[in-house]
């Protein structure tokens, strides 16, 4: 995609973040943009942090460190979206700010221990599934605050709030209720002590819905970067 492209899409996704900010009664600038590279370009990535954008969010380890090889001389956030083994938690851990998909209590720990010194502890999400998709990380409404339990006092990680990636939907505003009730989830669990502050919920499709339930970071890669690339097709 050239850059003509990638600045106009930021322009509309930027504008449509501040309308549902508006819209929901928001203050602007309330919602964090995370700009999802995956399987896109290392080039495509250091375009748009050029239009100013700063967060930016990768699936797969390996795809991630080649691309912020490539991209070191950027001073921009990295966060980590995908699915982890346990093998991969220390490069996680060594080359990210926030991992949003956390769904056990060993992998928490592993990525406390394993958080090198010199840097502040990671931020996490817990990832959540609420709608009982076997094929789908993430855990159920009841296991959030025995896993809230086993994660809020280690030392190197804090835990900041819930994640959430839907069930398609034909009409994006049927997602209000599922992340109406991952808002919820988050307020209960606050009401029994904890201090979570971050729902990260809403992409490409159902921004809007999920910032009017108070969606604090939206992760978006299509509506910014255009369709993805196919891996084999991929150079960093
Ligand atoms: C790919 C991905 C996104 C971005 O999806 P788009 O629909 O392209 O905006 C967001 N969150 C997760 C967890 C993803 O894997």
């Amino acid at each position: 995609m050239n850059s003509v492209d990638l600045s106009e899409n930021f322009r509309t996704v930027m504008r449509r973040v501040q309308e549902a900010e508006i819209g929901a009664g928001r203050a602007p600038g309330s919602v964090e943009l995370v700009a999802v590279g995956k399987l896109h370009s290392s080039e495509s990535i250091r375009a748009l942090a050029g239009l100013g954008q700063t967060a930016f969010a990768e699936n797969f380890v390996q795809e991630a460190i080649q691309k912020q090889e490539a991209l070191s001389d950027l001073d921009v956030e990295w966060h980590f979206i995908g699915s982890i083994q346990s093998n991969k938690t220390r490069l996680i851990t060594n080359h990210f700010s926030w991992v949003h998909s956390v769904e056990r209590s060993k992998i928490a720990r592993r990525l406390s221990l394993q958080r090198p010194e010199h840097l502040a502890p990671l931020n996490v999400c817990l990832q959540v599934n609420l709608q009982h998709e076997r094929s789908k990380s993430g855990i159920t409404a009841s296991e959030i605050l025995p896993l809230l339990e086993q994660t809020a006092e280690l030392p190197n990680i804090t835990v900041r709030g819930l994640m959430i990636v839907p069930k398609p939907a034909a009409n994006p505003q049927d997602q209000r209720p599922v992340f109406a009730q991952l808002r919820k989830l988050l307020e209960n669990a606050n009401d029994r002590g904890y201090s979570l502050d971050s729902l990260s919920m809403g992409m490409t499709d159902d921004l809007e819905a999920a910032i009017a339930e108070g969606a604090t970071h939206v992760r978006i890669g299509t509506a910014l970067f255009g369709p993805r690339i196919k891996k084999a097709e991929l150079q960093w």
